[in-house]
Formats: C-alpha cells, sequence, structure tokens
C-alpha cells in the first residue's frame, strides 16, 4: 500500500460540512531504539491545522491526556495510542503497513467524526492528565468477582486506564450503591453521560 492519500483538496477546512481532514501523508517508522523490531509506528502529516478538534477530542476520547500549552492530545485505546497535534497524527504500534493505515484511517476518521458532531458537545480546553490507576482502583469495588473477565478490580482499572476496558463491563459497579464512584469514574475517565 503506497503512502496514505483520502483524496480531497488541502488546505484549511473551517466549512462545517466539509470534514476537517482532507488529505495527509503517511510515513511508518520502526521503534527509535530497536533497529528491525517487528512492530512500528505511524505518522500522517495533514495538509491542514486541526488544533481547532483539539479541545473536542478532549471532550469526547475516554482516558485521553491533553496539554493545550503544546497542543497535543494523547489517546490509549485497545493497545494502540495515537497522538494529536495541529499537523500531524502519530499512532502505534502497528506489525506492518497495512495495519499503519488502518490505524491512521482511524484516527482520520474519528476526527473528522468528532468535528462533524462538535455542535453537540463542549469543547473542553483545560489540561488533562490520565489518571493513575490507583485513583481508579479505589473507585472500583474491589471484590475481584472476575465478571468483568480481567479476573481482578486490579487489572481491569489498568484496562481503564489504557482504553482497554469501559466502565460498563464491571457489572457490581453498576449496582445503586455505587452509583457516587460510578459518577466519580466516568468523570476521572473523561466519559459523557451517566
Ligand atoms: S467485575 Fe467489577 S468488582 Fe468484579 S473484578 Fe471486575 S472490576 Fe472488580
Amino acid at each position: 500500500m503506497g503512502d496514505g492519500n483520502m483524496g480531497g483538496s488541502e488546505g484549511t477546512h473551517q466549512d462545517s460540512s466539509q470534514p476537517l481532514i482532507t488529505d495527509y501523508k503517511l510515513e511508518l517508522f520502526p521503534p527509535p531504539c530497536v533497529p528491525g523490531a517487528p512492530t512500528w509506528s505511524a505518522r500522517a502529516s495533514l495538509a491542514g491545522d486541526i488544533e481547532a478538534v483539539l479541545p473536542y477530542l478532549n471532550a469526547r476520547l475516554e482516558g485521553a491526556e491533553y496539554e493545550p500549552g503544546a497542543k497535543v492530545l494523547i489517546w490509549k485505546d485497545q493497545g494502540y495510542k495515537y497522538a494529536f497535534r495541529c499537523r500531524e497524527i502519530k499512532a502505534g504500534p502497528a506489525q506492518d503497513r497495512e495495519e499503519a493505515q488502518r490505524l491512521v484511517d482511524r484516527a482520520v476518521a474519528l476526527a473528522n467524526k468528532i468535528w462533524s458532531e462538535r455542535e453537540r458537545c463542549e469543547p473542553r480546553h483545560e489540561k488533562r492528565s490520565a489518571p493513575n490507576l490507583m485513583q481508579i482502583y479505589r473507585l472500583l469495588p474491589r471484590t475481584n468477582c472476575g465478571e468483568c473477565g480481567f479476573g481482578t478490580c486490579m487489572a481491569f482499572a489498568a484496562g481503564l486506564r489504557e482504553g482497554d476496558a469501559e466502565p460498563a463491563s464491571c457489572p457490581v459497579l453498576e449496582q445503586p450503591a455505587y452509583g457516587e464512584n460510578r459518577r466519580k469514574l466516568l468523570e476521572m475517565l473523561g466519559v459523557g453521560g451517566g
């Protein structure tokens, strides 16, 4: 597969009916300290500036880390890490070029979707750091019942932090007695709704 190109026009995209990202160039990089290792990262160099979408990504993406000064948003999900900056998106780890292309396509589609829905969402401009493991763990039931599929509450907390688990996967947390903990957890993870 050649360099990624979504087609369309270049330049800035302020028309609300237009996707924010219409064109990019894909590059692949081996891990910097381990030449020849089988995992790669991918970088999409964007034709337009996407700074305006970063506060919306910050509002919508569970567990994201946002640094407004540096204009960078980091999001981990399903074992992958995405970094959104004004003129680029990085994603990884990828096993091959096809996977790298999929990761970047996903990140681009996500940014465009959230941009298209921005009138239904309040942007979140403030800095956000990922919660630490113990902060998450303390809000869980800590019964280690295993119903979430992670075996222990600590493993589930790690899954939540890395974006590999959803709060709704813990049925104990859905019980009324844990309503306040659940509310705090959703807020901590930046998940909308109740
Ligand atoms: S289902 Fe909930 S209480 Fe049970 S182990 Fe998972 S996180 Fe802990």
